[in-house]
C-alpha cells in the first residue's frame, strides 16, 4: 500500500505509523472519556485515519482509505484541523 504525503509524494506505507480512526473527538470532561479511548467503530468502506510519516517529513496526516480494498483516495495534513 502506498500513501500520498503532501510533502514527500507517494510513499510506501512502511514509512508511516498508523494511529487509527481520525473521527473521534476528545471529550471536554471525564464523561465519555472511556468511550473515546477504548471504543472504536470498524466500518466497512471509507474511513479517515491518522498516519504519522516517521521515516519522512514527520508530519501527521489524515488519510482517507477504503477499508474494503485499501484504496487511498486522499491525504491532508492533520494540523489543518478536522473536517
Ligand atoms: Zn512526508
Amino acid at each position: 500500500m502506498k500513501l500520498p504525503c503532501p510533502f514527500c509524494g507517494l510513499r510506501d506505507a512502511h514509512e508511516f505509523s498508523y494511529l487509527g480512526d481520525a473521527g473521534p473527538h476528545r471529550p471536554e470532561t471525564a464523561e465519555g472519556f472511556h468511550d473515546y479511548v477504548y471504543l472504536r467503530d470498524n466500518p466497512a468502506g471509507l474511513l479517515q485515519e491518522l498516519w504519522y510519516h516517521g521515516q519522512g517529513c514527520r508530519s501527521w496526516l489524515v488519510v482517507e482509505r477504503d477499508t474494503l480494498d485499501h484504496s487511498v483516495t486522499g491525504a491532508r495534513l492533520a494540523r489543518g484541523g478536522r473536517s
